[in-house]
């Protein structure tokens, strides 16, 4: 072991480049949360936490949310904005809001307003479900709640109840048509609205959701819409009303350029509305805050290519210079960060429940009397040795390996000799994989031995639960083993899940700064569990999954740091994820009708004598007990 440590750990998996200052490798080779920015010196022991949850009785796969990352997010997006606008001389304030469409579950919502309320941060929701949420969850007067999305009648109305309670609801118009929709009711109903304005921009934004902005985006106005609009409502004598001027041209931007860009073409859109006497107050400039999944600080798409305070100061000091140019007031700032708030603050917990090898090369192979030739070629290039250049040895175990298939189908070998034949193959590229000297030049063929000889190391858990953008659209996130980051990991592996998916896998991996089909990870130990993290699925990851093959949500752990506490955290709650029953339920079934159907069919069998009366009971309760349970595998 000694020709291993840490620090090439650190290389290999690039905790550091991907972690934001929250995760690193401990000195015991165990992953370590930092996650409270104010309190650098407080270091969780993921294994730990892990053992906690164990003896509690949880079984994993769980999610490990940590609050305090989250209240750390929230603190660090406000306080840079505040600094940089006092650096700037910035005569507007900075109003954020949280899309709790990045993550809905009540208790991150909750932990976000909690951390904001110094701030007076706000919500943004995109439909009308979520709107009922914020409209319950942000009571804080004095922060903005967003409205985005397509709105029917009773979503507009919802917000001009919003605006009765005194909320500072903005109801941002996508459409021409939902301000027609607005001005009769909010007539109607005696409510003044707080309108905004989304503009369709001309930026040419890049990555996965480059379709946000352009002449085809599905959202918001052209200049031409807008100034219909500022028309209609200076005609209704509601022009006073028109508060925000709203863009956002796509998720995870990579590339600061783009974002420079927006943040200028905004800029000039608005100092020249208000010069056309619109009297905005806000400027929102969307989400699309970016994170370093893969940790290369590139412009790769699951990547950045600057820091949170190069953002923040972009923006500030990018309308700062368009509006004393125009000479027009400084609005004040609103951003809609959400992956950049929660992608950090939780993670997947799994075990490794088998390992799948390309092949067996675990049969006796010795030679027996009238042996197929076949065989037997195979055999002389077994034994062959380093003799031969590694590329011939390939060649040839390739060509015997298709010569003996077409002989199995024509009857010509048994069974027993295809599988020696078979067994000496896998053991001659293992050979060749090992005799290459890995930095020198290799041929194509050669390199992807790497690939055909990794093992599938099998995890339980659920891609499209879990990780849904991963199989979506090629996201990388990072998947790390917890503990013996001080041991050499031997083994090269692709991560495969439980689903009976044969998409149901991890496809990429950050191996250094590069990105690799496979990765190493350690060998397993009988009796002994093997955990990995899956991180950085505070985003969309933990909301957007979908129940392929009947796998629910995950139990969840939340957990907060404490320095009075043993190892400096404790466990404040613990969510139990979804039972085979609670699924069933949800794809119609009748789980009480499928417990007594199963109970008649084993009572028959008792009467029939087919099955002894008490053992009869035990199945029937196992059925039930089975119901009730978790829809992860088990590992006792
Ligand atoms: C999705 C969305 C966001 C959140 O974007 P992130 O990239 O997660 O910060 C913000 N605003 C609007 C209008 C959105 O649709």
């Amino acid at each position: 072991m000694s020709d291993w440590n840490i620090d090439q750990a650190e290389e290999l998996y690039g905790v550091n480049r991907w972690g934001a200052g929250y995760f690193s490798i401990g000195d015991n080779g165990n992953i370590q949360i930092r996650p409270n920015h104010r309190l650098p010196d407080l270091a969780i022991d993921m294994q730990e936490v892990v053992e906690e949850i164990k003896s509690e009785g949880i079984e994993l796969p769980a999610v490990i949310r940590f609050h305090d990352i989250l209240r750390s997010q929230v603190e660090i997006i406000n306080e840079t904005f505040a600094q940089q606008i006092q650096d700037a001389d910035y005569n507007g304030k900075y109003c954020g809001v949280f899309p709790i469409k990045v993550n809905q579950m009540r208790e991150v919502v909750e932990e976000i307003m909690d951390a904001g309320e110094p701030y007076n941060y706000g919500l943004e929701a995109g439909s009308k479900p979520e709107l009922m949420a914020v409209m319950a969850y942000n009571e804080n007067p004095d922060a903005l709640t967003i409205l985005n999305g397509y709105k029917d009648k009773d979503y507009l109305t919802l917000a001009l109840l919003g605006r009765q309670l005194r909320r500072k609801m903005i109801i941002v118009i996508e459409k021409y048509s939902e301000l027609e929709m607005l001005i009769p009711l909010a007539k109607e109903l005696g409510v003044e609205p707080m309108i905004g304005l989304r503009s369709k921009m001309m930026v040419k934004s890049a990555g996965k959701w480059a379709g946000s902005s352009g002449d085809r985006a599905k959202f918001g106005l052209s200049i031409a819409e807008i100034l219909n609009v500022v028309e209609r409502l200076r005609q209704e004598d509601m022009l006073h009303c028109a508060k925000l001027l709203h863009f956002h041209i796509g998720s995870q931007l990579s590339d600061i350029r783009k974002i420079k860009e927006a943040v200028s073409e905004g800029a000039r859109l608005y100092a020249k509305l208000i010069q056309e006497g619109v009297p905005l107050e806000y400027l929102d400039i969307g989400g699309g805050l970016g994170i370093d999944y893969d940790g290369t600080s590139t412009t790769s798409d699951s990547s950045r290519n600057y820091s949170t305070e190069e953002y923040v100061a972009d923006v500030v000091w990018g309308v700062k210079q368009v509006c004393d140019l125009e000479k027009v007031p400084h609005p004040n700032l609103v951003s809609e960060s959400g992956r950049a708030m929660t992608a950090h603050h939780s993670c997947v917990v799994t075990n490794i429940v088998g390992e799948i090898k390309p092949a067996s090369t675990n049969f006796d192979v010795s030679p027996s009397e009238d042996e197929h030739i076949l065989v037997k070629n195979m055999r002389e290039l077994h034994q062959s040795g380093e003799q031969f250049h590694p590329q011939e040895r390939y060649n040839d175990a390739a060509g015997y390996k298709q010569n003996a298939y077409e002989a199995f189908k024509l009857g010509i070998l048994s069974l027993q000799e295809m599988a020696k034949l078979d067994t000496m193959y896998w053991q001659i590229l293992a050979d060749i994989h090992q005799s290459l000297d890995k930095d020198a030049y290799v041929i194509q063929e050669l390199e992807e031995l790497e690939d055909m000889l990794a093992s599938q190391y099998l995890c339980n858990f659920s891609i499209f639960q879990s990780a849904a953008d991963t199989w979506a659209i090629g996201q990388v996130l990072p998947i790390v083993p917890i503990s013996r980051l001080n041991e050499k990991p031997e083994v090269r592996c692709s991560i495969a899940d439980i689903t009976c998916d044969s998409d149901g896998k991890l496809g990429k991996y950050i191996e250094g700064t590069e990105i690799s089909d496979n990765i190493p990870m350690h060998s397993l130990r009988k009796g002994e569990d093997y955990h990995v993290g899956l991180f950085l699925t505070g985003a969309y990851q933990d909301v957007m999954g979908d129940m392929h093959n009947l796998f629910g949500r995950l139990t969840e752990v939340h957990v907060y740091c404490h320095d009075d506490e043993r190892g400096d955290f404790y466990i404040e709650e613990v969510v139990p994820g979804t039972s085979a029953e609670k699924v069933l339920q949800t794809m119609q079934y009748n789980t009480e009708y499928m417990a007594k159907a199963v109970k008649k069919q084993i009572d028959r069998q008792v009467r029939n004598g087919g099955l002894a009366p008490r053992a009869g009971v035990r199945w029937t309760n196992f059925y039930e007990k089975c119901l009730a349970g978790s829809t992860y595998l088990s590992v006792e």
